[in-house]
Parts: C-alpha cells; structure tokens; sequence
C-alpha cells in the first residue's frame, strides 16, 4: 500500500508507547511503574503486546486478520493512531467479555459500518481532542454497534441505536452524501490515494467463514469439508479464511 510509510513518521514512538500503555493497563503518564532491575517486568509486560499484536494481524491461530485499510485508516489514505488504539481496546475488551465470536458473527456488517460511518468516530475524536482522551469512547461506540448487530438490527437501525446512547448524542449523521469538488481537473494526493483504495477494495479476499476482509499476512488455509469427516487436502476442498475463524471460532 503506497500510505503505508507515513506509519513510520515521527507518530511512530508514541504510537508504540501508547500501544504499550493500554495492553498492560499502565497509565499514560507512567506514575507508579518501578524501575525494572531484573528484566522480569518487562519481558511480561513485552509478552502482553505480543500476544494483542498476534490477534490483531499475524499467522498466529489467534489472529482475527484485521484488515489495516478498513481497520486502521481513513477512506483518502491516512493513518489514524486513534483508530489503532480504539481497536486494541476493543479486541482486549471482547477478549475479556467471551465475546470474540459475537464480533466473528457479526464482522461483515462490522466492518461495513466501520467504512461508512469512519466519519462518525472522527467526531468523537475531535470531541476529546486527543488520542489518550478518545480512544475508549471509540472502542465503547464499536462495541454499542456489535452488540445491536448481533441482535440482528442493519447497519442504519444499528447507527440510530447507538446515537441514542447519552455518550454519543453529540454525532450526527450525514444526510446526504457531501459533494466532491470536481470542478479541479488534477487529482490531489488525497483524491488519488481515496481511488486507490476504493480500486483496491474490488481485489481484496474475503474469509469464507465470516466474509470480513481478509489480509494477506493473516491467512488460513482451511478445509472445507473436515479432516474428520474425511476431508481431502484438494484443491476443491480448500478455502481461505481468517486463522481466528479456522480455529478458535469453527471448533
Ligand atoms: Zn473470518
């Protein structure tokens, strides 16, 4: 992906910082964390973000393979740090709760709301005004439209459903589809980089199991029709899918 180097900006450090922080519960300001003299600390501390690191995308068994552009960037290219965060709280809340698999159930309306109210979750975040202060209430807000999509709610009534929760009152829905300025004849970089995406989407695979978007450093090779039950390994009887729902979530 051509946006993919602006993760290595000047961002990066406190990204990973952050990252850090909100797997091991320690606060942003690090009041209260002794210095480590043994090293012990801080290799838990290291195998915490590992293992967050291999669900979010990775080979590992554990990974739900989620895809960066729908997960962690904006429609015309941009890396957003707040979105990253808010899905590492996420993924840790739902760890915490059992509820993984209602996120398997429900993933690709999930990630179709993600897409088209991304909007929504910038407001939030111009609300707070900052990362550290904002990225739980965008983790609350996607875990409201789980819960209303498991219970079988679409997309719009999920979005009516959470607004009407006192914390998020605040964001409004777009009525209408806000016009381009196509009057300039040069695409910008950011116009180019909305095309590429959205020329990219036409090409991205989908898990057979949940239909999420599906990456390629995150892939299962999955037997159709089980290996118990005398399943080949043909051809005909392979299927791609997230490792996550190969494993974890089909046995
Ligand atoms: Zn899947």
């Amino acid at each position: 992906m051509p946006v993919a180097g602006k993760l290595y900006s000047a961002q990066t450090l406190p990204l990973i910082l952050d990252f850090v922080n909100i797997v091991n519960n320690i606060d942003f300001n690090n009041r209260g964390i002794d210095d480590d003299t043994t090293g012990e600390a801080t290799i838990q501390i290291l195998k915490k973000v590992r293992k967050i690191a291999y669900r979010l995308n990775s080979n590992h068994v554990s990974s739900l393979g989620l895809h960066p552009i729908v997960y962690f960037y904006s429609k015309d290219g941009r890396y957003k740090t707040v979105s990253f965060l808010s899905i590492v709280d996420l993924v840790m809340e739902l760890d915490k709760i059992k509820k993984v698999n209602d996120f398997i159930e429900v993933r690709e309306d999930f990630e179709e709301l993600v897409l088209e109210y991304d909007y929504l979750l910038q407001q939030i975040y111009v609300k707070y005004r900052s990362v550290q202060k904002s990225y739980k209430y965008i983790s609350k807000f996607l875990q409201e439209a789980i819960i209303c999509l498991k219970s079988k709610k679409t997309i719009e009534e999920t979005i009516d459903e959470v607004l009407a929760v006192q914390t998020f009152q605040y964001l409004t829905v777009r009525k209408t589809i806000q016009p381009t300025d196509s009057s300039v004849e040069d695409f910008n970089t950011n116009r180019k980089s909305e095309i590429y995406i959205k020329e990219t989407f036409k090409n991205i695979p989908q898990c057979k199991i949940c239909n999420g978007f599906i990456h390629r450093n995150s892939i299962s090779f999955d037997h159709i029709q089980r290996k118990a039950d005398g399943g080949l390994a043909s051809v005909d009887n392979g299927q791609i899918t997230h490792p996550y729902c190969n494993t974890g979530y089909k046995n």
